[in-house]
């Protein structure tokens, strides 16, 4: 369509970032776009304004920026899940695999509390390997909410991520490269 020609078009390749042979997908060109990230926002609102959602999940931290302005969009509240140790209250954690090493992210154990059995969209801006956001909706689950689906902006097909994660939630990809 051409509201999806007018995000893809404002996405940005850098060649060699963050290191060499890797094309990072730069977004920062869709949010300084004002046609570009209203016409993201506002698709995203069309398709979750009749969801029922609780509450938008975030993840550090491009996830935040979509997820915050979207609950806004929605009148519904905003979670961040976020990389080890910069959640103040207890926390829960979930570790993860990259391509060297491992990482984690946390969520603060309340966080859904605020509605039983809570419906949750988890947002990130690109799903790659799938072990952040796979990580994420883990975590969602473990707090006694629900994950009900997984949107990104951008869904990278080359690598096994979306299909991996479709096992454990619903996914949704703006775009798919
Ligand atoms: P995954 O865990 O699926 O392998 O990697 C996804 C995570 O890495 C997301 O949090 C995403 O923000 C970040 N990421 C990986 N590659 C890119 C990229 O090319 N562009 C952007 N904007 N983020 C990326």
């Amino acid at each position: 369509t051409n509201e999806k020609q007018i995000i893809e078009n404002s996405i940005r390749d850098i060649k060699d970032f963050p290191k060499e042979g890797i094309v990072f997908k730069d977004i920062t060109t869709l949010l300084n776009n004002k046609e570009a990230y209203a016409t993201l926002m506002n698709h995203l609102h069309s398709r979750y304004k009749d969801y029922n959602l609780d509450y938008i999940a975030g993840i550090d931290a491009r996830g935040f920026i979509f997820g915050a302005a979207l609950a806004q969009m929605l009148g519904i509240g905003f979670v961040p899940i976020r990389k080890k140790g910069k959640l103040p209250y207890t926390t829960i954690g979930e570790k993860y695999a990259l391509e060297y090493g491992i990482d984690e992210i946390e969520v603060h154990l309340d966080a859904f509390s605020g509605v039983n059995n809570a419906r949750v969209l988890l947002i990130d801006d690109l799903i790659a390997t799938g072990g952040t956001a796979n990580a994420a909706a883990t975590l969602i689950n473990q707090t006694g909410a629900k994950c009900i689906e997984a949107c990104f902006i951008l869904g990278l097909t080359f690598l096994d991520g979306i299909k991996t994660l479709k096992e454990k939630t619903d996914v949704y990809t703006v775009l798919e490269v």
